[in-house]
């Protein structure tokens, strides 16, 4: 399986700008990911490792769109109605053998191949029956109406899914059009989480005074699974230098990757380090971001160790903004940046020039049908509520400062980030 190198994220500048470490990480990650072959059930979600060709056309032949009458183009009168003869009838699933005769028509079905000899469908609500099997048609179609060609969908030898992509549904139903019962994938990503922090109890058990419920593994571990991850959860660790350090070599023995979450703010930097002087290598990076610095990289025996910073928030963006590229990448996905919307700010913001930040908001529709954003009230990195009531979150690039109320501002939806 291919490994990280030790000083695959060393980083010997000052503050990092966002786009910049984003770059680091796509240049630097390789795919440790295995591949298997799933059933097309179970692909949904999965990070595809072949292309796949297409041996045949999509649909394999000519056939009627609508249910109605399939006729010659050149038997039609100009600027008048046309009386055919119907001669057949031609349900989907069954092809008629030979040709139509000129001067006929055939009564056709929505999917049915189209006969030889016809090229034009009109609609079953455009036509009238004469009463004597023949068929009246007004004038005024155009040549190959509702007829759709072999291979509009889907020519041979196309490639039609390409390896690194994260299989959706409509690509799945792709598959399935071509004929294939199963894909080669990448192995899920196995990931190992844990959370450090004297503070943290775990759900469940009572929790004496001082102490806090552990949020973020939980959160933690819902993320990286809808990252497509199969997650191994090592729990709390104490705030103790062996203990992390045990921990964390468990963590590396059991997974692809380790992604912890707390220790990391600068008085505990030593702490961190510390546990893993001698079985790994660790560089932060201190990010020109709000919220979330420093975000620790690093690697333990050739697999990617991610430190996220401990206040709720925080952890959950630089998990989106940055834990994913770096996941994903390791799991096989081509790279990717998340869609970003024009929305227009429903208040003036302000901030810092040369950071990166990050404002949690709610979607409004205008009367317009323009959407404003309106950003969540309390903004502090540990309200997790501020989370829950947003729709996503702003993206304020490093050169901005003041944004008019009604400016227009990038939004990522969730959908986006924590997919
Ligand atoms: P730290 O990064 O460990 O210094 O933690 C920063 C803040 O986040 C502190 O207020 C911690 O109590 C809080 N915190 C750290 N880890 C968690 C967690 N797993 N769940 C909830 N809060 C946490
Ligand atoms: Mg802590």
């Amino acid at each position: 399986m291919a490994q990280l190198s030790d000083d695959c994220f060393a980083f010997g500048g000052e503050l990092m700008r966002a786009d910049e470490a984003l770059s680091i990480l796509a240049g630097r990650i390789v795919c440790v990911a295995g591949v298997e072959r799933a059933g097309l059930r179970a692909c949904r979600g999965r990070i595809l490792a072949e292309d796949v060709v297409a041996p045949r056309d999509v649909p394999p032949h000519d056939n009627a769109a609508v249910d109605g009458y399939a006729v010659a183009f050149a038997d039609l009168a100009e600027g008048r109605d046309t009386r055919l003869r119907v001669v057949a009838r031609i349900a989907a699933g069954h092809a008629l053998d030979g040709t139509v005769q000129p001067e006929t028509a055939v009564r056709i079905f929505t999917g049915a191949p189209m006969p030889l000899g016809v090229d034009t469908v009109f609609m079953q609500e455009d036509a009238r029956m004469a009463g004597d099997g023949a068929v009246v048609l007004p004038p005024g179609i155009k040549q190959g109406a509702n007829r759709r060609r072999r291979g509009e969908d889907i020519a041979a030898g196309a490639v039609i899914l390409r390896a690194g992509q994260r299989l959706r549904a409509q690509d799945i139903g792709l598959a399935a059009s071509i004929g294939r019962t199963d894909l080669a994938v990448r192995r899920r990503l196995r990931v190992a989480v844990l959370s450090t922090g004297d503070e943290l109890v775990e759900p469940g058990l009572p929790a004496p005074p001082g102490k806090v419920y552990d949020a973020n593994r939980y959160a933690l571990v819902a993320l990286l699974e809808q990252f497509g991850c199969e997650v191994v959860d090592l729990g709390i660790v104490a705030d103790r230098r062996d203990a992390v350090r045990a921990a964390l070599v468990e963590a590396a023995g059991l997974a692809d990757a380790v992604v912890t979450s707390g220790g990391m703010s600068t008085g505990e930097e030593d702490h961190l380090r510390a546990a893993l002087d001698g079985i790994g290598t660790l560089h932060f990076w201190r990010l020109a971001i709000r919220p979330g610095r420093p975000v620790a990289l690093g690697s333990i025996g050739g697999k990617a160790f991610v430190g996220l910073p401990g206040n709720p928030v925080a952890m959950m963006v630089t998990c989106m903004r940055f834990a994913r590229p770096l996941l994903l990448g390791l799991a096989g996905a081509t790279p990717r940046p998340p869609l970003a919307f024009k929305v227009r700010s429903a208040q003036p913001l302000r901030k810092k020039h040369g950071r990166r930040e990050w404002l949690r908001v709610r979607l409004e529709t205008a009367p317009d049908g323009q959407s404003i954003a309106h950003r969540f009230p309390r903004d502090g990195a540990g309200i997790l509520t501020s989370l829950v009531e947003s729709d996503g979150l702003l993206e304020l690039a490093e050169e901005t400062t003041d944004i008019d109320a009604g400016a227009l501002v990038d939004f990522l939806p969730f959908s986006e980030l924590a997919a």
